[in-house]
């Protein structure tokens, strides 16, 4: 065992995943004090997770994170490895046997399932799926949507919701200006969607969308809001979440569907935005491919804050060409580590991971993967933080001295395995290109959307 920590033998530390928590978890490392290098893995040749191919391209202002995120970076004592994942190039017992600690900060890549029938038919897609390909993440860059007919369902009703439906009604002039991929702005330039029904199993106060999302409806180029008024009467818990002095957020959302409600919608030629609510999917139907859902009418049972939705076996159908289940996502087990099948998470304790009752040691988790998929890009501050808290105190309850093999540079594991190792400097080179190509036709950056295209920049 060596005394560790010193500028000479620093605290090894890995993070697993280059979005927003890993970075906060890495900045919260370095402010320690304490002597300690970070290797971030992430699996893209590129970083930023969700703030790159989430974040929709049309709020650049929440991508000016990136700013804070790349002086992280360059922070003596960090390196980025992307175009390495754990699970598979390298496992998680091998990061075990070179870094005094490691944080999974992997977020959640998967989707919830509604779980009926026709979920799968062709035309029935996650909102993931859409928002990877409209933003140039490599997995969904070949998906195709087919948006020749006239009307798109999209189930959920929180802010990612907000961001489809949004992008559906935008047209190309404002697109064009925004880092959507060239692909998809394409294919969006030519869709034939003119009805876009939003469409949540609980009511307009149990909406998820923050108001600043919502307001946004309202400003479209050729789109308009409709919601039907007799939708925002309200049930008396649902009064009391509304008049509730900590539902600030909730009644600017209910504002807004009333001035929806009220609003002209009959402009000839526009595409319409319906938020309808107390709608439960039941079943998609069609032949070979989605051509109707079919909802169960619902009514809210339960206290205020409580309230379920219950089915009324009153049916309704819709008539769509396509449909993006948007019900929010859900973490990927990682092999090597346990794994809350129901929650969809990491198990952990105050961000050390737990395998039953037992404390896997200097195994962490922050972000998504932690706590599940909620909140806005700075929660994952607090969240990373209180994780650092842990390990740092773990640390230094062990006394600073170390069992894993410090001879061994962790570089070394990587070139054993062949991996093309994508350095931060290498990012920073495709960073220029992107920002180059994006200058020459008025978009902030045109993004590389195949990994193997993203490789050759750098041979
Ligand atoms: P979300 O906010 O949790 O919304 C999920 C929606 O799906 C809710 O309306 C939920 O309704 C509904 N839902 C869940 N299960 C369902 C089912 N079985 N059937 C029908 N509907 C179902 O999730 P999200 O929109 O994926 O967003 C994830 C997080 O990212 C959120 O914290 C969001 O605010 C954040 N985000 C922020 C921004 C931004 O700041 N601009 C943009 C995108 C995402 P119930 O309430 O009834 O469960």
């Amino acid at each position: 065992m060596n005394s560790i920590g010193s500028p000479s033998d620093p605290f090894r530390i890995a993070i697993v995943g280059s979005g927003p928590s890993g970075f906060y978890a890495t900045e919260a490392l370095f402010k320690s004090g304490l002597h300690i290098q970070v290797d971030m893995y992430e699996r893209l040749p590129v970083p930023y997770g969700l703030v790159r191919s989430g974040v929709a391209p049309d709020h650049p202002k929440l991508k000016q994170v990136i700013q804070v995120y790349a002086g992280i970076a360059e922070t003596p004592g960090f390196r980025f490895f992307g175009n390495v994942t754990i699970g598979r190039d390298i496992s998680v017992q091998m990061l075990q046997s070179v870094y005094d600690a490691t944080i999974y900060t992997c977020g959640a890549e998967s989707d919830r399932r509604l779980g009926i029938l026709g979920e799968d038919l062709p035309g029935s897609h996650t909102a993931t799926e859409f928002v990877g390909w409209y933003n140039g993440h490599p997995d969904y860059r070949d998906r195709v949507f087919d948006l020749s007919h006239e009307t798109a369902v999209i189930f959920g009703q929180g802010n990612v919701a907000a961001d489809v439906s949004r992008i559906l009604a935008k047209t190309r002039d404002e697109l064009k200006n925004t880092d959507i991929a060239v692909h998809a702005l394409e294919v969006l330039a030519n869709s034939r969607i003119r009805n876009i029904h939003v469409v949540g199993r609980r009511g307009p106060v149990q909406a998820k969308f923050t108001s600043k999302e919502l307001k946004e409806f309202g400003e479209l180029e050729q789109a308009v809001p409709v919601v039907d008024p007799a939708e925002l009467q309200l049930n008396p818990a649902s009064n009391i979440e509304l008049a509730d002095k900590n539902n600030t957020g909730t009644r600017k959302v209910y504002e807004l569907f009333s001035e929806f409600a009220g609003g002209n919608n009959n402009a000839p030629g526009k595409r319409r935005v319906y938020f309808s609510f107390l709608k439960g999917p039941v079943e998609f139907t069609g032949n070979g491919r989605v051509e109707k859902v079919r909802f169960e009418r619902n009514v809210l049972s339960g206290d205020a804050f409580q309230q379920s939705a219950q089915g009324t076996a009153e049916f309704i159908e819709i008539e769509t060409g396509i449909v993006f289940r948007s019900i929010g996502y859900r973490g990927k087990p990682l092999a090597g580590l346990p794994f809350d099948e129901k929650r969809g998470l990491i198990p952990n304790r105050d961000g050390r991971i737990i395998d039953g009752d037992t404390v896997l040691p200097y195994q962490y988790v922050a972000g998504w993967i932690k706590r599940g998929p909620t909140g806005i890009i700075g929660t994952n501050r607090a969240d990373s933080v209180a994780t650092v808290a842990s390990l740092l105190s773990d640390l230094q309850q062990s006394g600073k001295t170390r069992t894993v093999n410090s001879k061994t540079d962790p570089l070394q594991l990587l070139s054993t395995a062949g991996i093309k190792i994508v350095t931060y400097q290498d990012w920073q080179k495709i960073d220029q290109l992107e920002i180059s190509r994006g200058l020459s036709v008025d978009k902030p950056r045109e993004k590389f959307t195949r990994v193997n295209e993203i490789l050759q920049l750098l041979e």
